[in-house]
């Protein structure tokens, strides 16, 4: 996380140049950082991939993205000129390693143009089974460098269990240092998951209240309106449980749970995400059944189309065990949150498109007021909300205006949009600049991932082995199935929404 930015001449290469990710995210996020001042005076982007392709050709595709998808519409004629005449193209084939004789000729042209200062940042936007041979290419031709010289970002997913996540850092780190290491999570670029860090830490009124003294439950809720799209291929051999909850969703969760780092030291503040991780009570048989709950949406309508199930998507298997819907309680055991119950829910093909972390206080100790006043009592609830809504909501009891004494509950809310004029920046943005500048607190270390998978590969195992009899059990524009409903309603409560505009 950037606190100031003193930037070194810098070539990015982007594996999978060609990429969906490139055009959408990357290649958006490098033009605003450029547009912004905020890329060194000195860099060079080089795209690869197996197509042939010149430097001017895959500018232009760049721009269609950049046009496209960038948060600030379409390039500035002259902003683009200036930016495109940085972007080069040098087309490798990963699985025959010759061809990356002519990148590292590329690369070191511009080493010696940027002089001895430089750093090259590899960014793998490829398909996972490619790391390997990637990293491998790197060091083969010498390219691997120092902590100073080269720098590696890796994409989701990172490994699809525990055994392959340590096989892959085993791999990486046999070629580079942790240090070079850049595994990404582009959720914790965003700014009001960056905020949340702030939120509880820059604050004094909040502290004494988090802990299992005040808080009674804690909700993630990251639910999605989209079905699998062109992805079928992609998601059908990871499933919710790998495709979110690993990742966002437990990071997420580190973020709420964690104790208060001394520092703002990148390894600082991984270390104390990493013992939430640890405290984290493992899952038994027993848990698996009572505490987990999956789900596979079936064909329905939204906003007035018809949509297909999940077995009818492209490239996804019709008779598939692939859950698209997960939600798990879970428990921190230590001292600050013995006890209370972390429940977690994501899925696609669901009524909105929304990312809530719900904090819900315990109720007063003693009810002063008459049953008539409270009709509609409501015990206080912190809401942040990542999107689409960018917002801090504290839910308390207030007195509605009138000569009766009657409470209701009302909302202290802290809003991006009304409170800031300027636009916030794209998580890609932030975590590149990050790379850029050095900083890693926003990337998951070797421990943080592999903590993650031992996690929930029990979970993983059980669903994998036993197929789900009730598939698909949840209908298309729903909030899934039922027994997720039940799975919180159990204890007492219920999944919290916030009324927003669907989208
Ligand atoms: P994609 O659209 O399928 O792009 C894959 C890229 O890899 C293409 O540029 C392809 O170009 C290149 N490629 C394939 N085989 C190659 C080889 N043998 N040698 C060199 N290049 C090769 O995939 P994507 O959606 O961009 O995703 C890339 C990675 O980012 C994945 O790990 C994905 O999980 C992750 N990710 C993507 C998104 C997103 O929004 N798309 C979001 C989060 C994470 P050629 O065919 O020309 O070689």
């Amino acid at each position: 996380m950037k606190t100031s930015i003193n930037l070194k001449p810098t070539v990015v290469v982007i594996f999978g140049g060609t990429g969906d990710l490139n055009m959408r995210k990357l290649a958006p996020a490098l033009y605003n950082l450029y547009s912004d001042n905020y890329m060194p005076g000195n860099f060079a982007i080089i795209g690869t991939a197996r197509k042939k392709l010149t430097d001017q050709k895959f500018r232009d595709t760049l721009m269609e993205g950049v046009n496209s998808f960038s948060r600030n519409g379409k390039v500035k004629k002259d902003k683009w000129t200036k930016f495109a005449e940085h972007v080069h193209y040098n087309p490798v084939d990963v699985s025959a390693p010759d061809t990356f004789a002519s990148l590292k000729t590329l690369i070191e042209r511009f080493q010696n143009e940027f002089g001895p200062t430089t750093q090259v940042v590899y960014y793998l936007a490829v398909a996972p089974n490619l790391f390997p041979l990637i990293a491998q290419c790197i060091s083969k031709y010498g390219l691997a460098g120092t902590e100073e010289s080269c720098k590696v970002v890796i994409e989701k997913p990172f490994g699809r269990d525990l055994e392959t996540a340590k096989e892959l850092n085993k791999l990486l780190t046999g070629i580079f240092t942790e240090k070079q290491i850049y595994r990404i999570d582009h959720y914790l670029g965003k700014e009001t998951v960056q905020n949340i860090m702030a939120f509880r830490f820059a604050n004094s009124f909040l502290e004494p209240l988090w802990n299992r003294t005040y808080i009674d439950h804690v909700q993630i809720s990251v639910t999605e309106q989209l079905g699998v799209g062109d992805r079928g291929g992609y998601y059908d051999g990871a499933g919710a449980l790998r495709d979110m909850i690993q990742n966002h969703i437990l990071q997420l969760l580190c973020l709420v749970g964690m104790e208060t780092p001394i520092n703002f030291d990148a390894d600082e503040i991984r270390n104390k995400k990493v013992d939430v991780l640890k405290a984290m009570r493992p899952f038994g048989p027993d848990d698996i059944r009572f505490s987990t709950v999956r789900g596979q949406y079936t064909k329905g309508w939204v906003e007035g189309k018809e949509v297909p199930g999940y077995r009818s998507e492209k490239d996804v298997d019709a008779d598939s065990n692939t859950e698209t819907f997960a939600a798990i309680k879970f428990f921190v055991d230590n001292w600050r949150w013995q006890g209370i119950p972390f429940y977690v829910r994501t899925g696609k093909r669901l009524f909105q498109t929304s990312s809530l972390i719900t904090i819900q206080f315990k109720d007063v100790p003693h009810h002063i007021f008459p049953g008539s006043v409270t009709e509609h009592w409501q015990q206080n609830r912190l809401i942040i909300s990542i999107q689409p809504e960018m917002s801090i909501r504290l839910q308390v009891q207030a007195k509605r205006p009138g000569l009766d004494m009657v409470l209701n509950p009302v909302d202290m809310v802290f809003d991006y949009k009304g409170t800031y004029s300027s636009d916030t920046p794209e998580a890609y943005e932030t975590l590149l600049l990050d790379v850029m500048t050095g900083d890693q607190t926003q990337f998951m270390r070797a421990d943080q991932v592999e903590s993650a998978w031992e996690l929930l590969m029990p979970v993983v195992n059980s669903w994998e082995s036993k197929k789900s009899l009730s598939f698909p059990n949840y209908t298309a524009d729903s909030w899934g199935p039922e027994d997720a409903e039940a799975l919180i309603a159990r204890d007492g409560f219920h999944w919290f929404t916030l009324p927003l505009n669907k989208g």
